[in-house]
């Protein structure tokens, strides 16, 4: 069996930040953005040594290269020369190196698992593994109650398109009624708490696909259906009894005899952590400009599809860079903070994104030039943030630095509707004056709630700039503080460049918060 490092990052790694921080990326030396990393594997250089041809590896031989000057890395049993790599990835050579000469599968999904390696690494590819090593799921079966089989060894010899993800399959059960015109598929859960947040459905070309998303674990359920459909689809939750309906529009009134041909992981768990999440074309409706350099731009999720996006969670859209697949994180927002938006302006059909353009960045100039109309890959939603982190609390403290701050627009939405929030404080950090987003409905907010107060923080005011001035630092995040009582529970948000993230952190549990009393993003 390859051996795969227990913990990753290491725990003195750059790229471990504090408990409740995420990823962290490095300083990388100029000429190293992923830009040149693309166009250096278009360049025609040999990535590999081996000369365009691929070879079946052992475990001992793949353990042999296990140095910087050749170091070889196997993810979903494919074989990678990732030397010339080490200076491009973005969480530092040391990092990378922890998986070499080994299986760095699970390393690779902890960290970045909605990135495509097989797109990523396509002319580093030295070969496939011989063999796949078993692997124990390290998410435990106890806590979900699902049972979770070891991973099983894979064979072939063909390289390397369609390589089988390895999923964790478990089966929830699931039936189908028909009336003349309709179809009723019902997914039972024994979740007792389950709601439409927990659901996607994708209903295109013929093809339904269901996930249902659980704690650790997403229940999926892929069919060709047998008949043609209308590409609509609604679903209800009986949350008492955890039952999921999805009713469909037959096309023809014709009596159904099976309901379709299982596709990819029918009827399977995976493990969220896994990657291969699903992505479908969604319509470019609007864009607005709302600062000098950000816009909101607002999505419409095909007919077919169903797709809520909870609070303080993120979705990854996807472009095509000359064939590299480049997949970033974006945290969808409201249409509106102040004055609320109306319902029909934020239907579930409708996902708004907050997007600061960044002239050398590598996607959101190719965003920024969308016309009405055009279509973007859109993931469904993925984060660390869950509902019950707000269970018992009363008090919200924010910390946002520049477009950190998408995050924290649902957060004060969804928090100032309940009567059990007695304050909601942002501290929102950004450059200038000009920076700073939704200014006038925070503002609008503030003296329309006195529940919720701002404050903007400018670390290159202009010198008339009356307000507070600098970066995150201990004095001001003291300053913020109220004086904590027991019945005032408080949790901390932080959302930014990591630098931010760890400090303001750091700072707070200095302050004496413990961790699970500050929830730093990442996306
Ligand atoms: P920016 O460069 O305009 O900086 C805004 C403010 O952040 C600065 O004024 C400063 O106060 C602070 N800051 C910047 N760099 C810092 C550092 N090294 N140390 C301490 N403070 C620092 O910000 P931006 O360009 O809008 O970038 C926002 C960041 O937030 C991005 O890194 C983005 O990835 C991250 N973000 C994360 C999520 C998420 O995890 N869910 C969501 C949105 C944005």
């Amino acid at each position: 069996m390859l051996n795969a490092p227990a913990q990753f990052p290491a725990p003195a790694s750059q790229q471990r930040v504090s408990a409740a921080a995420g990823r962290k990326k490095v300083q990388l030396k100029p000429g190293r953005s992923l830009m040149d990393w693309i166009r250096l594997t278009k360049s025609g250089k040999d990535m590999t040594g081996l000369r365009g041809r691929y070879i079946e590896v052992t475990e001992e031989e793949l353990a042999k290269h296990n140095k910087k000057t050749d170091c070889w890395m196997c993810i979903r049993g494919m074989v990678y020369n990732v030397t010339p790599y080490l200076e491009y990835h973005p969480g530092g050579e040391e990092e990378l190196m922890r998986g070499a000469g080994a299986d760095g599968t699970e390393l690779f999904d902890q960290i970045h698992s909605w990135v495509n390696s097989e797109s990523m690494l396509k002319e580093c590819l030295v070969g496939r593994m011989t063999s796949k090593p078993t692997s124990v799921a390290k998410v435990s079966e106890k806590k979900s109650g699902l049972k979770v089989p070891k991973q099983t060894l894979l064979n072939g010899t063909s390289i390397p398109d369609g390589f089988e993800k390895q999923s964790k399959y478990i089966s929830l059960k699931h039936e189908w009624f028909q009336t003349e015109d309709t179809i009723t598929v019902v997914i039972y859960t024994k979740q007792k708490d389950i709601n439409s947040d927990s659901v996607i459905v994708d209903l295109k070309g013929g093809v339904l696909r269901a996930e249902v998303r659980q704690q650790e674990y997403s229940y999926i359920l892929h069919l060709e259906l047998s008949h043609e459909v209308q590409e609509v689809v609604s679903v209800r939750c009986a949350s008492k009894v955890g039952k999921i309906e999805l009713n469909l529009k037959k096309l023809t009134s014709t009596i159904w005899n099976d309901l379709g041909q299982p596709r990819e992981h029918h009827n399977s768990c995976k493990v969220n952590t896994d990657g291969g999440l699903f992505y479908r074309k969604c319509n470019l409706l609007s864009k607005m400009d709302i600062s000098h350099d950000s816009r909101l731009l607002c999505f419409q999720l095909p007919p077919g599809c169903h797709l809520t996006i909870p609070v303080g969670q993120h979705i990854y859209l996807k472009s095509s860079i000359q064939d590299v697949e480049v997949v970033r994180p974006y945290t969808p927002v409201l249409p509106s903070l102040y004055p609320e938006p109306k319902d029909d302006d934020h239907t579930c059909t409708n996902i708004y994104l907050m997007i600061k353009i960044y002239p050398d960045g590598l996607q959101t100039p190719l965003i920024d030039k969308l016309q009405i109309g055009d279509c973007v890959s859109m993931s469904g939603p993925q984060g660390n943030f869950k509902y019950s982190q707000l269970k018992g609390i009363s008090e919200l403290i924010l910390l946002a630095a520049g477009t950190g701050f998408t995050p924290m627009i649902k957060l004060i939405s969804f928090t100032l509707k309940m009567s059990s929030f007695r304050r909601v404080r942002l501290m929102f950090f950004n450059k200038e004056e000009k920076d700073i987003l939704w200014r006038d409905q925070l503002d609008q907010l503030s003296s329309k709630d006195k529940r919720f107060e701002v404050e903007y923080i400018l670390s290159q005011p202009h010198p008339e700039w009356a307000g507070k001035r600098g970066r995150i630092e201990m004095s001001l995040c003291s300053e913020f503080l109220t004086v904590r009582t027991e019945e005032l529970k408080t949790l901390v948000c932080v959302c930014g460049p990591t630098s931010f993230t760890e400090q303001a952190v750091g700072f707070f549990k200095q302050l004496g918060f413990s961790s699970e009393e500050i929830h730093a993003f990442s996306g």
